[in-house]
């Protein structure tokens, strides 16, 4: 089933009266992008930039101000949840304490009426099938109380898909797990998709988490889309500053630069010669991996110590016109062997630096020379 979102709006009018009128909140403004058929798509961003609210409209427990909702050509906007054939998964499982797991799985059939009435043969079928999605049919005679957190949100999952949904919503669904158990879960619920086929959208405020487990990502801050891309060419490719802050781990650096005929400036030191690039203030972005170290490279850093990661090292610096306490730059361990005194130099690699306008944060392409 394919989504599409046309113009969708969603205004919270402001409380109160007169003076003491709060101001009205845009939670989703003017959504105009296509979820296609069977992928998995992650809507990412902070706390309050309208990620509930895009899935509670998707599902129908909210109405748009504007806009409108389509299941392949089908326009649903006006549709109840129960018609809209949607499986929703919550960050607090939401499980009925006194019933059994597969009990709770079940209890969404029961509700079903007129011609969607399943027997109970038909029942026990459907639950069996979802409970062997999840991995959890060893556990159906349990109690949630008698579950970890990872196997109640299996259990969760399991009873969102035993009504066979045509589209599955996911908000934040491994935030109450603890670190290893995300990991595998996240993991899971890749498998899970791409053996079912339904079509998801998978909501985080973990760029990580909705990088390794996306078709592709919905960047959004303030109820406003960002970029839409697949994780990586919107990692290799952010559209502001932004966008580049909010993907990557370590995160990119910046630093405070200009462009002053046609050289790029970081602080005082030239970096690149640019070709026809009109004179302005800019922010710099430079991916950790964006650094090679080189005698006679271009920018040259105070170091503070290098960092053992496993095959690579992180050499933490500090530089004048970093925007950031520390610089940090990837590199690989033998080119460190002749690490010593107290300045670093490093060569960059332009595709992996960024300019962003100083005022605006849109991103400026440039070429070098
Ligand atoms: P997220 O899920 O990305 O954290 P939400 O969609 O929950 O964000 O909220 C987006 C914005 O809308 C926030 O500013 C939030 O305070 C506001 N908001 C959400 N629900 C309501 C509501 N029922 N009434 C008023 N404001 C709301
Ligand atoms: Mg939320």
């Amino acid at each position: 089933m394919k989504v599409t979102l046309s113009h969708l709006t969603k205004i919270f009018p402001g409380r109160g009266r007169g003076n003491k009128k709060k101001e009205d909140v845009i939670a989703v403004n003017d959504f105009t992008f296509e979820i296609p058929d069977g992928k998995l798509v992650g809507l990412l961003g902070p706390s309050g930039c309208g990620k509930s609210t895009t899935l509670n409209l998707i599902c129908g427990l909210q109405k748009p101000t504007e806009g409108q909702i389509f299941f392949d050509e089908e326009d649903v906007t006006q549709l109840t949840p129960q018609k809209r054939g949607v499986g929703m998964v919550f960050q607090n499982y939401a499980l009925y304490p006194h019933l059994n797991v597969e009990q709770n799985i079940r209890f969404p059939l029961e509700n079903l009426k007129g011609a969607d009435k399943l027997s109970k043969e038909e029942m026990r079928a459907r639950v069996k099938e979802a409970a062997g999605l999840v991995q959890i049919d060893e556990l159906l005679d349990r109690k949630p109380a008698e579950l970890s957190g990872g196997q109640q949100q299996r259990v969760a999952i399991a009873r969102a898909l035993v009504k066979l949904p045509l589209v599955l919503l996911l908000d934040e669904p491994l935030s109450n797990l603890d670190a290893r158990l995300r990991l595998q879960t996240r993991e899971e619920i890749r498998r899970i998709q791409k053996e079912t086929g339904i079509t998801t959208i998978f909501v985080t405020h973990d760029q990580d988490e909705a990088m390794s487990i996306s078709d592709l990502i919905v960047v959004m801050k303030d109820g406003v889309v960002q970029q839409i891309g697949k994780p990586q060419e919107v990692y290799d490719n952010p559209a502001n500053l932004f966008v580049a802050k909010f993907l990557g781990t370590p995160p990119i650096n910046l630093f405070d630069g200009r462009i002053q005929d046609n050289a790029l400036l970081i602080g005082e030191e030239k970096v690149f010669t640019l070709k026809d690039a009109p004179n302005q203030p800019v922010h710099v972005g430079i991916r950790p991996e964006g650094f090679t170290l080189s005698k006679d490279g271009v920018l040259s850093c105070h170091l503070s110590r290098p960092e053992v990661m496993g095959r690579d090292i992180s050499i933490v610096s500090t530089h004048p016109a970093s925007q950031n306490p520390v610089v940090r730059s990837i590199v690989d361990a033998e080119s460190c062997e002749h690490l010593s005194g107290d300045t670093v130099r490093f060569s960059l690699n332009p595709r992996k630096v960024f300019l962003f306008a100083s005022e605006t944060g849109n991103r400026i392409p440039f070429e070098t020379l």
